[in-house]
């Protein structure tokens, strides 16, 4: 599924690297990751041991690391490989410089399905990760703060956290409550980054339709691929009030349900929570294919679930009039360029779905004692709010200016404009 992943990131990279005229050092310096680290463990997976690798990936920091880490998630997935992992730490090393966070790009993973492990398989799988990238120096908080991705989420990062406090009584890692984000709020996280990505999504589509005076008859309706944190939590909060939009298709893995008068999620939510998935769902809703859902008739198209969705054989189908990315490369390079020939307008995962590392950024701050810790939840939560809210506008006011400015998709010029700011990054750094 994901053959060549790489190679088509790099294509489209000197693409834009040749449009805004960038220096050879800084196509190398992007193409090639700086890091990566393979660990081998034996482990417990539905009953049976198993040899399993973990892989990090740390792709370019343009910042001092040491003072500010890579940052990247950890996927638990059996379609994880290096290259993906690499394409997707060069993601978030894209995203950080786009929003302008002082991270650099990283991505980590294990080849698994967690649906077939048992909670105490999952917990001993994430420990022994930890143990081993412990002996490689990270996690810590000014080198590799990872974060949650696919197949993962509070609990693991808890267990994460916790393998690494223990392991302090030998260590004396400063701030170790830094050493990973998205942890349950009672245990160090912050109020807001369990529905980060999907609020950031959402708040940023608000406004680039704002920005970019599109008008809807109606509330703008909209289709949803992937049920789980990004998409389940874009479906949960687009009905509500703050939004109003119309959502009329969800799906997972296994196909979804389409309403064209809207769905009502909480209730679609409840039986999903129930049952495992939508089969069987009748409660105001027909049946639909993930092909199906993508080629809808809507006015927001939001792939959420993983890479490689819109791709050179259906974005002819594509019948939205904004798609927003919410999962990592679900546009392949070759679909942009088709959603833009159709003047579809194509909001990239760099800037659509960098919410969830927004708030982790702000996770990682407090935990290091950079902000005072409150105790009121209430209080916390509208600040990450309020500092979500100005990082999303800003992000889509330059990629839209960005675009304007240069007469391409919104895709090229975040690319563009992250690539800029990478530029002055590692030029001071490398001295050239
Ligand atoms: P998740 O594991 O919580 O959910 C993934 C969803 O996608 C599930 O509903 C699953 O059934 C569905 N899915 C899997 N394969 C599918 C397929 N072939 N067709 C249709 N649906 C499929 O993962 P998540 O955290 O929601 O992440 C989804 C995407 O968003 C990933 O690309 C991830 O990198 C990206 N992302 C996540 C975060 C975060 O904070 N969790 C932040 C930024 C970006």
């Amino acid at each position: 599924m994901n053959d060549g992943i790489l190679s088509k990131k790099i294509a489209e990279m000197k693409k834009i690297g040749a449009h805004m005229n960038a220096p050879e050092w800084l196509i190398e310096a992007l193409a090639t990751p700086k890091r990566v680290s393979k660990m081998q463990f034996r482990s417990s997976v539905g009953g049976k041991m198993e040899t399993l690798t973990a892989i990090r990936v740390h792709h370019r920091n343009p910042h001092p690391t040491g003072a500010r880490p890579y940052k990247g998630g950890t996927r638990f997935h059996p379609g994880v490989t290096e290259e993906l992992l690499t394409v997707l730490a060069m993601d978030m090393t894209e995203k950080c410089a786009l929003a302008g966070l002082p991270f650099g790009g990283a991505k980590g993973g294990i080849a698994i399905d967690p649906s077939a492990c048992s909670e105490i398989e999952l917990r001993h799988i994430t420990e022994k990760m930890t143990m081993e990238m412990l002996k490689e120096n990270i996690p810590h908080p000014d080198i590799d703060v990872p974060g949650p991705d696919m197949g993962t989420n509070a609990t693991v990062m808890y267990w994460m956290y916790n393998t690494v406090a223990l392991m302090n009584h030998f260590r004396n890692i400063p701030n170790a409550t830094a050493v990973v984000t998205g942890k349950p709020i009672e245990n160090d996280g912050i109020p807001g980054r369990e529905n980060a990505t999907s609020n950031g999504l959402l708040i940023q589509l608000k406004e680039f339709i704002r920005i970019a005076k599109l008008k809807f008859k109606e509330r703008p309706t909209m289709a949803i691929q992937g049920f789980g944190n990004v998409g389940g939590n874009v479906a949960l909060l687009a009905n509500e009030k703050k939004f109003n939009f119309k959502v009329i298709a969800v799906s997972d893995g296994k196909g979804g349900i389409y309403n064209p008068k809207g769905l009502n999620i909480p209730d679609a939510k409840a039986w999903y929570d129930t049952h495992g998935g939508f089969k069987g769902y009748a409660r105001g809703g027909d049946h639909i294919t993930n092909a199906e859902l993508l080629a809808l008739k809507t006015d927001i198209l939001v792939p959420a679930a993983i890479e490689n969705q819109i791709t050179g054989a259906n974005a002819h189908a594509i019948n939205a009039k904004i798609v927003s990315e919410g999962a990592n490369e679900a546009i392949t390079p070759e679909a942009n360029e088709i959603l833009a020939e159709r003047r579809i307008a194509a909001i990239p995962g760099i800037a659509a779905n960098v919410g969830g590392v927004v708030v982790s950024y702000l996770e990682w701050r407090r935990n290091r004692g950079d902000r005072r810790h409150s105790v009121d939840l209430e209080e916390e939560h509208a600040w990450v709010e309020m500092e979500l809210t100005k990082i999303m506008h800003s992000v889509i006011r330059n990629v839209y200016a960005k675009s304007k400015q240069e007469k391409c998709s919104l895709s090229q010029a975040a690319h563009m404009l992250a690539m800029e700011t990478i530029q002055t990054l590692l030029k001071r750094k490398y001295s050239v």
